[in-house]
């Protein structure tokens, strides 16, 4: 039986985000934004935050990678059955789509953590009998299909998750949206009006709308301007009737098109981006709106290595409780800290030479770059001047990279095509290889095990960017362009190195990329690869800064907090 008294016995958090990571054998996420909805979530669970979370079922999976032998990325359905892993829960609810009333049921997931908080999730799921077939395949796929079916996801999470919520008896404090794709929920919420009918809309509609504001809380993921969902209000009409009046829609969220981000500021009292940069450039994106800053974090436990899991534990006792502590790092014996890192290096090399059959040279500085293969993450960047990387790095570098493009995204999969085009060059004088399906088991491996973490996107492209967090954790030191989280977590020398100029840009116009690469090579060349090499004391204290300086600050727990006393309790 499952029983859901324990979470509906005092009002929550209703954290709604349409991907969400958890872990690799639950295939519902794509990749930063899913991985940090999961993070968020354990943290929740482990500080004790009221919460219960929603998404969809997602029951084909993101798919999984292959690599063909000329290089191009190849995908692999990847089913899962939800039934292995969560609870059917008998309750259904109705969303209204296309003049048909579509059932919906839900999938109970119970975030448990070791200080005995619990969130529980909700995977929004469609495929019932009595559905129309279309409407079975709604729940089916991750960012799949066209924009009409990404709509009707759309009304599922965020309708039939309110409703989903209410029927199941959920007392709700705040509802969260993680990105605009949950915002329709605002316009259940607007229907859901206290006041008696006979006042006119107009009235109801300005009473509600602050009502609503109340209740809600928005984070922005996205910094440009086309990354942001937009529905022709024609397709709104067809697909939803008018479940607002369409002119207080088109008030509410933009009078050519329904732009989801529009709606759900419009809605929010509380809205943010996800870096302190993200934030600046969200207000330029969206004038006239009050937009603050938390930035995102990562999930201390799910992310430290077994290595660094138990030298932490010996030396920082607490420390995935409360990781504020990792600022003692200094504590920890240099030696322990290079065995640890050595441990999970050599953890890495091995699942490298299983799965690709190459064989890395553990004592050679290794580079790691692995993220969903989008074109703006710049992923072969530093293969621009082969001859001058070789000049570089020959017998001193090696490379591992990573990365799934999305299966509509074709400049992401040459990206792709295109590493591992350079890497056969290189063969002989630089070893590179392409570890096929990055997800976060295989995330969980690479990161911690490699030496240095390079991160090179366009910019103001990176929101924040995670990975490089996780890097730090493990004491795995950043060698990234400022932006993102970046720019917060820097200082030069100290807890890494930035690559090129520092950051103004409010557009991606304003790129260096001659800047960055020349930045790249001189600084790979002149301090990295020397003091890697010649002096590994100063190496450790480094990756002792990684760990003392950003790991501690730049994790879910204290993002978590933030999100509570400055989002969740105003
Ligand atoms: C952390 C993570 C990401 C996000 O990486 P970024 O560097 O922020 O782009 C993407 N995919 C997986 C599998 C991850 O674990």
């Amino acid at each position: 039986m499952t029983d859901l008294k324990t979470f509906t016995k005092e009002p929550v958090i209703a954290y709604f985000s349409m991907e969400i990571g958890l872990s690799a054998d639950i295939p519902t996420y794509s990749g930063g934004l899913g991985v940090l909805a999961g993070d968020t979530i354990k943290s929740a669970a482990d500080l004790k935050v009221p919460m219960v979370a929603v998404t969809l079922v997602c029951h084909k999976g993101y798919f999984a990678q292959k690599i063909s032998p000329n290089g191009w990325q190849e995908e692999i359905l990847r089913p899962w059955n939800p039934a292995n892993f969560m609870d059917l829960l008998p309750t259904k609810i109705l969303v209204y789509i296309e003049n048909r009333d579509v059932k919906v049921q839900a999938w109970l997931y119970r975030v448990k953590s070791p200080t005995g908080g619990e969130v529980p999730i909700l995977f929004l799921d469609t495929d019932i009998a009595g559905n129309d077939e279309r409407d079975r395949r709604i729940t089916d796929e991750l960012y799949g299909g066209d924009q009409e079916y990404r709509l009707k996801q759309e009304i599922v999470l965020g309708i039939g998750g309110a409703r989903m919520l209410d029927a199941l008896g959920f007392e709700i404090r705040k509802y969260h949206m993680n990105e605009g794709h949950a915002s329709l929920l605002t316009l259940e919420l607007l229907n859901r009006s206290r006041l008696p009918l006979e006042e006119t809309w107009d009235e109801r509609a300005s009473w509600n709308t602050r009502r609503v504001m109340e209740q809600c809380v928005f984070t922005t993921h996205t910094p440009v301007e086309a990354g942001h969902d937009r529905f022709p209000y024609e397709m709104v009409r067809k697909i939803m009737g008018e479940p607002v009046p369409l002119s207080l829609l088109a008030e509410l969220a933009g009078k050519d098109v329904l732009n989801t981000t529009v709606l759900a500021m419009n809605l929010s009292r509380y809205v943010n981006g996800v870096a302190k940069k993200h934030g600046e450039i969200s207000k330029v994106l969206f004038p006239g709106f009050e937009i603050h800053a938390i930035t995102n974090g990562i999930h201390p436990f799910t992310w430290a290595s077994p290595y660094f899991v138990s030298l932490f534990n010996r030396y920082l006792p607490s420390w995935a409780k409360e990781p504020e502590l990792l600022v003692r790092v200094d504590t920890i014996p240099d030696e322990e800290i290079w065995d640890a890192h050595c441990g999970a290096k050599a953890y890495l090399f091995q699942f490298i030479e299983e799965t690709t059959g190459v064989r890395l040279d553990p004592d050679i500085l290794t580079i790691g770059f692995a993220r969903r293969a989008a074109a703006y993450k710049r992923g072969d960047l530093i293969l621009s001047d082969i001859e001058r990387l070789v000049r570089i790095g020959k017998g001193k570098l090696q490379f591992v990279f990573g990365g799934k493009a999305h299966p509509q995204d074709v400049p992401g999969k040459e990206l792709i095509h295109r590493i591992i085009s350079h890497a056969k060059v290189l063969q002989g004088r630089l070893k590179c290889v392409y570890l096929e399906n990055y997800n976060m088991e295989v995330a969980s491996r690479l990161i911690p095990g490699v030496d240095l973490w390079l991160n090179n996107p366009l910019r103001p492209l990176e929101a924040s960017g995670t990975s490089g967090m996780k890097a730090a954790l493990n004491g795995v030191p950043n060698f990234s362009v400022l932006d993102g989280w970046w720019i917060e977590g820097h200082i030069e020398g100290v807890t890494g190195w930035s690559i090129g100029p520092p950051p103004t840009e409010s557009s991606v116009d304003g790129n260096h990329s001659d800047e960055d690469i020349v930045d790249l090579y001189d600084k790979l060349e002149n301090i990295i690869i020397p003091m890697y090499y010649e002096n590994r004391h100063e190496w450790i204290r480094i990756m002792k800064n990684a760990i003392g300086k950003n790991a501690y600050y730049f994790n879910t727990h204290v993002m978590m907090r933030r999100y509570v006393t400055e989002a969740y309790l105003r």
